[in-house]
């Protein structure tokens, strides 16, 4: 028999607003979230977040942006009561950080809210009181412009949601997280955040440089200016953290889209790729990308708590992103570890720095031009030592080859020119590596080797690519077994040659050999990194010395 249901009746709307409010504010970072963003939405240039008892005692969070006339204020509290968004044509072009006109209606069904607010300079304010979803109190008082939020009880009609609560270590430690994200996507902003009447975050509001430096500390030193990088109706810039510069999580990937900090699967996924060869397994990367796209482009209601957002030709746009941030690495020498990690602030905003080649840039986050470093000897048999003004660096022979060579290789076209080898040499295959030999030699044929059929089982190398060492004709060979059945073939050959044929370590160059590889190197796009995604290049940059030893 089935059970007799209750009957189906439509929920008293104090009740229906508690259900709702369980999925937006779940915790008290939550709350303080909703607030922040009212208060940029409503053009504040200046917030203040005081958090007391990790926000469950009080979360108050006082702006100067332009208020709420007194005869709206009720309608603030009100389910989808919202001045942001009017019709269809607005949620399509969506430009604030809220939308929904649900976040207040949320907050009062959970807590005790106190809001005091004035729009103009020299009129009486409002002062509204809400408890369990009701108005309390509402009278006139004297205020600046702007708008004051407190938050206090909260969840406390709710102890089952109190009692799944994060501790409140947890709690702290996310309400600055957040704190820290817009600081980075408003840097014109001025922020303090205090907790326990302690102040734990503080950005000035004077620009990018103040709030990398609040919002990573020393680290800002270690993550070098990207961008600007234009990519299908997206507009990408930020800091990348150099690769040594790493973390056991993902709290140091930041991204910002439209000023709305957002953690898109994706996107995620193309930064950390393009990171990985240089990360050792589990570490994550620190970083921040900011993203800016015209808003009828973004698609930003597609997650309740808008941390997804859909981009137009997003496959496009995203390749793009991947692509500039590899060669950027590529160009970026990890800092050797030589000395201990200096601290300082970062040296120039991005926003202020001019389009220009990201190699030209010199100084602490430069990227050497190894053509242009002045050879100073080799050491070990091993590593080059070069200096420019910026630093002392030290070069691995084999890696720096092995990217030439792989460049040489890569850019070589149909009908790039050839030297025939002295001696051709034979190549033995293996049976697997047999069945794909029809299309095997014309494709070494288009990289400039030519090779023929010599016998069932062989084939002769009889030229290579001119320009190439003579050991390249021998590493072909090897290479060919080696990657037969290697799911990329192209590129896995190009890294086998250009590692088998690379000038071995113990080898003594004289100076003009190492003068020649450094040439080579420095017309490579990635100079810095070898193919198989390890340094090329250490520097100790001319400021860590300084710093080092005190040269003041
Ligand atoms: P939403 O932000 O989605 O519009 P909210 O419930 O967060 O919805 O806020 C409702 C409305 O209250 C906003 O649209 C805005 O008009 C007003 N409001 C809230 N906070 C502030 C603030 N700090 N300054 C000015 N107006 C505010
Ligand atoms: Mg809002």
């Amino acid at each position: 028999m089935i059970e007799e249901g209750r009957p189906i009746a439509v929920l008293p709307p104090g009740l229906a607003q508690r259900i709702a409010a369980g999925e937006v504010i779940d915790r008290p970072s939550a709350v303080v979230r909703e607030l922040v963003e009212n208060a940029l939405d409503a053009g504040a240039r200046s917030v203040d977040v005081a958090i007391r008892g990790a926000g469950l005692e009080s979360i108050t969070v006082s702006d100067d942006g332009h208020g709420i006339p007194a005869g709206e204020l009720h309608l603030a509290f009100a389910r989808h009561g919202t001045s942001k968004v009017r019709d269809m044509a607005d949620l399509d072009a969506i430009s604030t950080l809220g939308f929904r006109g649900e976040a207040l209606p949320s907050i009062v069904a959970v807590a005790c809210v106190t809001v005091t607010t004035a729009v103009e300079r020299d009129a009486p304010g409002a002062r509204l009181v809400m408890r369990e979803g009701q108005i309390q109190e509402q009278s006139r008082v004297a205020r600046t412009v702007g708008t004051t939020v407190e938050v206090r009880e909260l969840f406390a009609g709710q102890p089952v949601r109190r009692g799944f609560l994060p501790s409140p270590r947890a709690e702290t430690a996310q309400i600055l997280s957040l704190m820290r994200r817009y600081v980075l996507a408003w840097p014109e902003v001025r922020f303090v955040v205090t907790l326990d009447g302690r102040a734990a975050l503080r950005a000035s509001g004077l620009g990018e440089a103040g709030a990398m430096a609040a919002a990573f500390a020393t680290h800002a030193a270690r993550m070098a200016p990207f961008g600007p990088l234009s990519a299908h109706h997206a507009e990408f810039g930020g800091y990348l953290g150099d690769p040594g510069l790493t973390r056991g999580d993902r709290e140091g990937i930041i991204l910002i889209c439209n000023r709305r900090w957002v953690t898109p699967a994706r996107w995620l996924a193309v930064l950390e790729g393009a990171y990985r060869p240089l990360l050792k397994p589990g570490r994550h990367p620190v970083l921040v990308v900011k993203a800016t796209i015209e808003p009828r482009y973004l698609d930003v209601n597609l997650h309740p708590a808008k941390l997804e957002v859909r981009l137009a030709d997003e496959d496009q746009a995203l390749t793009a992103l991947g692509e500039a941030v590899k060669a950027h690495l590529g160009r970026m020498p990890p800092r050797a570890a030589l000395l201990d990690p200096a601290s300082g602030a970062p040296r120039q905003a991005h926003l202020a720095l001019p389009r220009r080649r990201l190699a030209e840039r010199t100084g602490e986050y430069g990227s050497p031009d190894p053509g242009r470093l002045h050879v100073l000897g080799q050491v070990h048999g091993r590593l080059i030592v070069a200096v420019d003004d910026a630093g002392l660096y030290l070069i691995d022979q084999h890696r720096a080859d092995e990217r030439a060579i792989y460049q040489s290789l890569a850019a070589r076209h149909h009908g790039s020119r050839t030297q025939e080898l002295l001696q051709p040499v034979q190549v033995e295959l293996r049976p697997e590596a047999l069945a794909g030999i029809e299309t095997t030699l014309p494709e070494l044929a288009r990289m400039g080797f030519r090779c023929e059929r010599f016998g069932r089982r062989a084939f002769l190398v009889r030229a290579i690519p001119m320009g190439m060492p003579e050991a390249v004709g021998a590493a072909i060979a090897a290479a060919v077994d080696e990657v037969a059945t290697a799911q990329d073939w192209r590129e896995s050959i190009m890294i086998s040659v250009a590692c088998r044929s690379a000038v071995r370590r113990g080898t003594d160059l004289t100076g003009g050999e190492m003068r020649a590889l450094l040439d080579r190197l420095g017309r490579c796009a990635s100079p810095a990194i070898c193919p198989h995604g390890s340094p090329i290049i250490a520097r100790v940059g001319a400021a860590e010395l300084a710093r080092h030893f005190e040269w003041r």
